[in-house]
């Protein structure tokens, strides 16, 4: 296809990594971002062997593994009894596959800083929240009245909250789950966790902790973990009342080894409540636009696939590009190629989402009692090794790329 005009909005995961590889294809690529500085949000993240061999395509697989921290393993048990409920490990599936967890600044900067040096334009303090087509062209309509472009094609990478989906055909917004967490980054400690897993204790769905070993932020930083605590947005008013002194008893009565962690947070103030909702647009293109990363699906990161859903979404345009002869075309193969593998992973997490974030009682007895047993017994351990690593259902034939070589 000839060069293209080509707007992105958002700078995350999904909109930096789109940013590279369509200017590296020769198309002339403006990025817009609402913030005024680009910023990560959150804390950390697992870049499963899906993500990973989109930053190896990219060329920044090496860097990335040099800051983050490699995961092997997923294990979770119940807080009281001890009783093993989760236990996925990668090595169950041949290849050597294994995870990179990773400080959500250290994924931002590796892509923005090849953003930068590959001198793509972006324009900063621009909250996209409209745009329109007509005459062959697209153009942007920002909050403040300003209209951008015009553009041969908008790709909308602007998060789950994004305005501009509602121009995809068929669009729909993500519908709030119950449960969401509060998340931190702290100073690792190794005592009582182990640097290749994520670890989780549970009390029925109502509890969940977790703690991430995340690496580095850079080269020389000291290594970090993320902490979580799953809790409902609505009561995490009645959580901050009863003061952080009565959350921090909570959690070492259920697991006193993360009093390392919990001494290190000084008050709610010091971690981010986030808030899951769950969408997936049935068609994610429109009228001279693509929609990418969560602003086409969005869910709970229990999976952990929504950062590479993302940089899979980014690789799948750019190819559609690449291999179609005009942009109708290219939009219709983008959102073929990852029909499949975005509703398979939908709707597992929203699937799997209650067994561990919800207010029942019969899914966390069967997870803590019929899962753990299940799960022992071929296939069962390679399925949930598969699920995890975002390949259960192919991701990377239909987008032109060949899973990295592990080993
Ligand atoms: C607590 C938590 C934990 C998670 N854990 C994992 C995990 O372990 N593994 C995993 O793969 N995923 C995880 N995820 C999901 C992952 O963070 C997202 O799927 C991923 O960030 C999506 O990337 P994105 O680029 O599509 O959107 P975002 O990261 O949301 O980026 C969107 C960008 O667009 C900008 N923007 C928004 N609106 C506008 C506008 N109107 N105009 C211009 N710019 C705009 C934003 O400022 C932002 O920079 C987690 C999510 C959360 C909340």
């Amino acid at each position: 296809m000839k060069k293209q005009q080509i707007a992105i909005v958002g700078a995350g995961p999904a909109g930096l990594a789109a940013a590279l590889y369509l200017h590296r294809a020769g198309h002339e690529v403006k990025l817009l971002e609402r913030f005024a500085a680009p910023s990560p949000v959150g804390s950390g993240l697992i870049l499963q062997p899906t993500g990973l061999t989109v930053l190896d395509d990219l060329g920044l697989f090496d860097r990335i593994a040099s800051l983050g921290s490699r995961i092997d393993r997923l294990y979770g048990a119940d807080a009281l009894s001890g009783r093993a409920v989760l236990d996925v490990r990668y090595s169950a599936l041949k290849g050597g596959r294994y995870g990179i967890a990773v400080h959500r600044a250290a994924l931002f900067e590796l892509l923005y800083q090849a953003v930068l040096q590959e001198r793509i334009d972006i324009e900063t303090n621009v909250n996209a929240i409209s745009m329109q087509a007509g005459n062959g062209r697209a153009w942007l309509m920002t909050d403040t009245g300003r209209s951008i472009g015009t553009f041969d094609l908008v790709i909308d990478a602007s998060g789950s909250r994004s305005r501009l989906k509602r121009f995809a055909i068929h669009p729909c917004e993500p519908a709030p789950l119950a449960y969401g967490a509060f998340w931190t980054s702290l100073k690792w400690h190794g005592q009582g966790f182990d640097e290749r897993s994520l670890l989780q204790r549970y009390r029925k769905a109502g509890v969940m902790i977790g703690v991430l070993p995340i690496g580095r932020t850079d080269p020389a930083g000291d290594p970090m973990a993320a902490f979580f605590w799953s809790t409902k947005p609505d009561e995490a008013d009645a959580l901050r009342a009863a003061g952080i002194e009565s959350w921090k008893d909570r959690v070492f009565s259920l697991w006193p080894e993360c009093s390392v962690y919990t001494d290190q947070i000084g008050g709610f103030d010091d971690m981010t409540l986030a808030r899951y909702g769950h969408h997936t647009l049935a068609m994610p293109v429109g009228r001279r636009l693509a929609v990418i990363g969560d602003a086409a699906h969005s869910t709970s990161p229990q999976l952990g696939q929504g950062a590479n859903m993302a940089l899979l979404d980014a690789r799948a345009l750019a190819h559609a590009l690449t291999t179609s002869m005009e942009l109708d075309a290219a939009l219709s193969a983008y959102a073929a190629s990852r029909r499949a593998h975005v509703r398979g992973f939908q709707a597992l997490s929203r699937a799997f989402t209650p067994f561990y974030q919800s207010d029942s009682t019969v899914l966390p007895f069967a997870r803590d009692w019929v899962v753990p047993t299940v799960a022992r017994v071929p296939p069962a351990p390679q399925l949930l090794a598969s699920m995890v690593s975002g390949t259960l259902i192919d991701p990377f034939r239909p987008i032109g790329l060949r899973e990295k070589a592990w080993i």
